[in-house]
Formats: C-alpha cells, structure tokens, sequence
C-alpha cells in the first residue's frame, strides 16, 4: 500500500483494495447499481446491451465481471485477445488454447545432448 494514481482518473490517491481514487470508487458503486438494477429484469445480456441500457462505460462493466460483482448472470463480453463473445474468464477458449501453446517452447528442458556424441569426443572415436 502506498500513494498511486488512480487508473480511472490520473489523480494520486493512497491505495485501497479497490484501486480506485475514493471518487472513482463512489461512481463505480453508483454504476454498479445500475448495471446489478438492470440485469435483475434480463436474464442474458452482452456487454454492449448493458452499456446501451445503463450508459455505463465498458470498462467498469468489465471490472465488475472480473471482480465477480456481476456474476451469476449470463453476461457476455469480448475475449480480450479477439473480440468473441465470452461469459467466463478473460480470454475465449481459443485464445487460451493459443497462450498455452506459446508457453510451452519455454517450458521445455533444454536440449540434451545425445550421450553417443559425448563419448565420441571423450574418446576421440566414433562408438561402436
Ligand atoms: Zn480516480
Ligand atoms: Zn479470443
């Protein structure tokens, strides 16, 4: 904890668990009645239709799916990565999928080295 500028507004505040300047914080909790308001009367929404009906920005909408404040609705909103349509998560299958296949290379032990190779040197012959 320590001062930090608040992601919403610029303005340097002291951190709290909200990370959010106290004003910010006040509006966000005041959008956030909004959007809990509206989605007591739909069953499903996406982002968009609940941005449309409330006015409140997309941004916080996604802050308060993430921070689980909105779940248990059936929300959609876009994967991070490609814009598809998710209701879990930050990414849509796919694009974890795709993650995951990136990280792997790294993961991987380094190359070893074959032992026939390393004895022939040892030995300055070829093996058997
Ligand atoms: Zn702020
Ligand atoms: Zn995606």
């Amino acid at each position: 904890m320590g001062l930090g500028n608040c992601p919403e507004c610029g303005k340097l505040y002291l951190e709290n668990t909200a990370l959010l300047c106290p004003d910010c914080y006040r509006k966000q909790e005041a959008d956030a009645e909004k959007v809990i308001e509206y989605l007591k009367d739909v069953d499903k929404a996406t982002l968009e239709e609940i941005h449309q009906a409330t006015g409140v920005k997309h941004k916080i909408i996604l802050r308060l799916i993430r921070s689980g404040r909105i779940i248990g609705n059936s929300i959609s909103y876009p994967c991070e990565s490609c814009g598809t349509l998710i209701d879990e998560g930050r990414l849509c299958e796919k694009c974890s999928k795709n993650i995951l296949d990136q990280l792997k290379p790294d993961e991987r032990p380094p190359e070893q080295q074959p032992l026939t190779k390393i004895r022939s040197r040892m030995y300055g012959r070829e093996p058997d």
